[in-house]
């Protein structure tokens, strides 16, 4: 009889992961250009206030709304013309009984309190005098000196991954440059005596057996958007000796091994005794489908992760405990995929004892449809979906249930 040891909770794995995960160190100073996906290593703290001074939201007229008391009970009011002001100028007081003529971006004058946008106006008498044709309100149309950001406000913390909008953000408070956490190195490898590499051997040149490294194309694109260095040291085959071998290189110089295939229990999984011979490693099976088997060990100073071969498995471990570990390695506190209430449109009758990642994406009611073949080798139903349902141990769905999704968009980016 074979005693199978307890397969392991996802939120456990999890935790003992992270627990392993401490922060790199070291950082680079990096222009804001080329910041994007970076971590922050310091809080962007602002050193002004966003905007500077009040301006226009407007292309139209700045005036102050008592004299348009004083102009007349009701529109239209008629008021001369008195400055003009572009962005990037700054007017002088408004004279009373005027309006400026003012373009969007352009500081209010002092004196002026509203706004009328020009398609409330009309220019008399070539500019010198404009017709107001609407009852203009105090603040209209002038966005307010910080607004957006108070003088000293932390726009952005430290161990924040920069993403386009934080890259604007830190440009709109005069950063040129950024201290980022170091990314950080990671040796990737597949196993496996049946892989062959498009490209290197044509379709109808296949020999029985073969099959397309798809992992390396996936998790080497994964690695590179969480801001990893890559050293990508292809096929190993099954093989002891060769295992470790390419083990032994992959442990100089870098923090992270990444391998894929070779970890479950078969005679021709050489990984688990690899690594042993070189370090300490702990194969776990988690309780989650996709992906059961999953090792963690260190070889020297480099963690070690490998994950299984079929290719589902493998990318849904990436995201699942890979993503969020690399992430913590850069300084990222929260490193939870997002995760959203979603409506399911389909059933889902079958418990498993294992939490399921189900490939989901939403239909055109805005309800979860699910890709109908969810097997572990289907690749077509990651491209296919936008995320993941992510369904606890022992629990079936019915049409209607709100169900815990797992966005793509996050989840692999
Ligand atoms: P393994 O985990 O090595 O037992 O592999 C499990 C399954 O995944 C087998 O069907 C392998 O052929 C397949 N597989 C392993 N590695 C890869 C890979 N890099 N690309 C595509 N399929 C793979
Ligand atoms: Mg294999």
């Amino acid at each position: 009889m074979t005693v199978r040891a307890p397969l392991k909770p996802f939120h456990e794995a999890l935790a003992d992961l992270l627990a392993q995960a401490r922060p790199l160190a070291g950082t680079d100073t990096v222009s804001t250009f080329d910041a994007d996906g970076r971590v922050l290593a310091q809080a962007a703290i602002s050193p002004l206030q966003v905007p500077q001074q009040d301006n226009s939201a407007m292309d139209g007229y700045a005036l102050r709304c008592a004299d348009i008391a004083a102009a007349g009970a009701a529109p239209p009011f008629t008021l001369p013309v008195s400055q003009r002001i572009a962005a990037g100028e700054s007017g002088q007081p408004l004279a009373p009984g005027t309006a400026a003529r003012i373009f969007t971006g352009a500081p209010v004058p002092p004196g002026a309190d509203a706004v009328v946008m020009q398609e409330d106006c009309e220019a008399l008498d070539d500019g010198r005098r404009v017709r107001i044709n609407t009852l203009p309100s105090p603040g209209q149309a002038i966005r307010r000196a910080g607004e957006d950001i108070a003088l000293g406000a932390q726009v952005l913390a430290a161990g924040t991954r920069l993403s386009p909008a934080g890259l604007g953000l830190a440009a709109s408070i005069g950063l040129g440059a950024l201290q980022v956490t170091r990314r950080p190195r990671v040796a990737l490898f597949s196993t496996g005596d049946e892989l062959v590499m498009p490209g290197e051997v044509a379709p109808g040149q296949m020999p029985p057996g073969a099959v397309y490294n798809s992992n390396r194309f996936f998790l080497r694109a994964m690695l590179l958007r969480l801001g990893c260095e890559v050293t990508d040291l292809g096929i190993v085959p099954d093989r002891l000796d060769a295992t470790v071998a390419a083990l032994r290189q992959a442990a100089q110089g870098h923090d992270l091994i990444l391998t894929s295939g070779g970890v479950s229990v078969g005679e021709e999984d050489h990984v688990k005794p690899a690594v042993q011979s070189l370090g300490s490693l702990d194969l776990w099976q988690i309780a989650i489908k996709p992906g059961k088997p999953f090792a963690y060990g260190r070889i020297g100073g480099a963690h070690f992760m490998g994950l299984p071969g079929n290719p589902v498995s493998s990318l849904i471990t990436f995201a699942l405990l890979v993503r969020p570990f690399l992430l913590r390695l850069q300084g990222v506190v929260d490193v939870a995929p997002k995760a959203i209430a979603a409506s399911a449109g389909f059933d889902w009758p079958r418990v498993d004892k294992r939490r399921e990642f189900l490939r989901a994406r939403h239909g055109a009611d805005g309800r979860l449809e699910l890709f109908t073949n969810q097997g572990s080798g289907v690749l077509t139903s990651v491209a296919w979906g936008d995320g993941l349902v992510d369904n606890p141990a022992g629990q079936t769905i019915a049409r209607g249930d709100q169900v815990r999704f797992l966005p793509f968009a996050d989840l692999l980016s």
